[in-house]
């Protein structure tokens, strides 16, 4: 006889995790059913061999502007204030990202001054474009053709193996225009690193007698000994859930990475946490040297340099158009099923940031609780 859960959740990744957490508190039993050997998902860190935390899948920088989702994070780990930074290697010049000031007059030549400056000359160098419709038109849009060349054009088509032109303008949206000196990454009012990292965190997530976790374990080849549930949640690639069903057939793109990483005999290999690579003339997107998160002290360093590919574990979907329009047919299969939420980034086919994966869990388990009538 199949085991009874109440609540069958596939994949340990943040939306798992919150998911599990939230039916725990109600004193549900769960199984998560995860593929991979850890908890985590691709947040998942840990010690390397030069003591320094590192995280498998490529850095995490958490950042919100949502109060509920930093309250929420902080019932699990102590956090530690991290404003995450960026430099870009342009012809061996090191530039802020986003651009701001300095990287216009490092990469430019002006002796822009002030804002106002600023203004006036992306005014004269911009390409007036009322409604930008893609990638490259919203970045001409702001700054005109040669720094979109320089900083977006071929970090993009190394990315996305797309070039801006071809992807929706939300993807190049992400990146904002300064006309300051602000070089933080991202504005948002919470920005922090976990102190005793990621891994640690979702372990006390799921730290409760309740929750019962099967690593190393596909979902797809064990589904049929565990369909004694009320609710499965399902967070991988929406797609593999209906792989072997009829009707769509055709498969959502994804972007993988490949992580290149060194141990470097000497105490510093760069001078910032990520130094993004925009140029064509190499193949790698950036390089994330680990020890600057959180000024970690060791001896040696460990830096990896990532190069985004077709094929491995799914970690981008790629929005434009042809997805989008498959994707709505996915979802519409995906609504007529009972009892089954798709939840996450891979379910949902959405370039969520961590705090908006977490959000979108933390929703979706209310709006459900309060169609049960069970929350107020
Ligand atoms: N991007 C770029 N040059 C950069 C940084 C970003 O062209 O130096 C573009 C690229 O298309 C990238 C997108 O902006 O995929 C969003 O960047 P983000 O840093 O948000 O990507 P993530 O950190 O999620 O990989």
């Amino acid at each position: 006889m199949n085991p009874h859960y109440d609540i069958v959740i596939v994949g340990a990744g943040i939306s798992g995790s919150v998911i599990a957490e939230r039916y725990a508190s109600l004193g549900k039993k769960i199984l998560i059913i995860e593929k991979r050997d850890h908890i985590g998902g691709n947040c998942y860190d840990y010690k390397d061999e030069n003591d320094i935390m590192v995280s498998k899948y490529g850095a995490h920088l958490f950042h919100t502007k949502h109060p509920e989702v930093w309250e929420y994070v902080n019932r699990f780990a102590e956090w530690y204030p991290w404003e995450h930074k960026v430099l870009a290697k342009v012809d061996d010049k090191l530039v802020p990202i986003p651009v701001n000031i300095n990287t216009v007059n490092i990469l430019m030549g002006t002796n822009i001054k002030t804002e106002q400056e600023m203004e006036e000359w992306l005014q004269e160098i911009r390409v007036k474009i009322d409604e930008p419709k893609n990638g490259e038109e919203t970045v001409i849009n702001k700054i005109g053709t040669y720094l979109y060349e320089k900083l977006f054009k071929h970090y993009t088509f190394k990315q996305w193996k797309k070039y801006p032109i071809e992807l929706d303008r939300s993807v190049l949206d992400r990146i904002p225009v300064r006309t300051n000196f602000e070089d933080r990454y991202f504005t948002d009012t919470y920005q922090a690193l976990p102190k005793r990292g990621y891994t640690k965190m979702f372990e006390n997530m799921l730290n409760n007698p309740n929750i019962h976790i099967l690593l190393n374990t596909d979902y797809f080849e064990v589904k049929d000994m565990y369909t004694d549930y009320e609710k499965l949640f399902f967070t991988g690639p929406i797609d593999n859930f209906f792989e072997n069903s009829d009707g769509i057939g055709e498969k959502l793109e994804y972007r993988s990475i490949h992580f290149e990483w060194e141990s470097i005999d000497q105490e510093y290999f760069q001078e910032n946490s990520v130094i993004n690579y925009p140029g064509s003339d190499v193949d790698f997107t950036r390089i994330i040297e680990y020890k600057h998160f959180g000024n970690q002290k060791s001896k040696n360093t460990t830096i990896v340099r990532e190069y985004s590919v077709d094929t491995g574990d799914p970690y981008y979907p790629v929005p434009n158009q042809r997805n989008r329009d498959l994707y709505e047919k996915y979802k519409i299969e995906a609504d007529k099923l009972k009892d089954i939420y798709f939840v996450g980034r891979l379910a949902n086919y959405k370039y969520f940031n961590m705090d908006e994966a977490f959000k979108n869990a933390l929703d979706l388990f209310e709006k459900i609780e309060q169609e049960n009538g069970k929350l107020i």
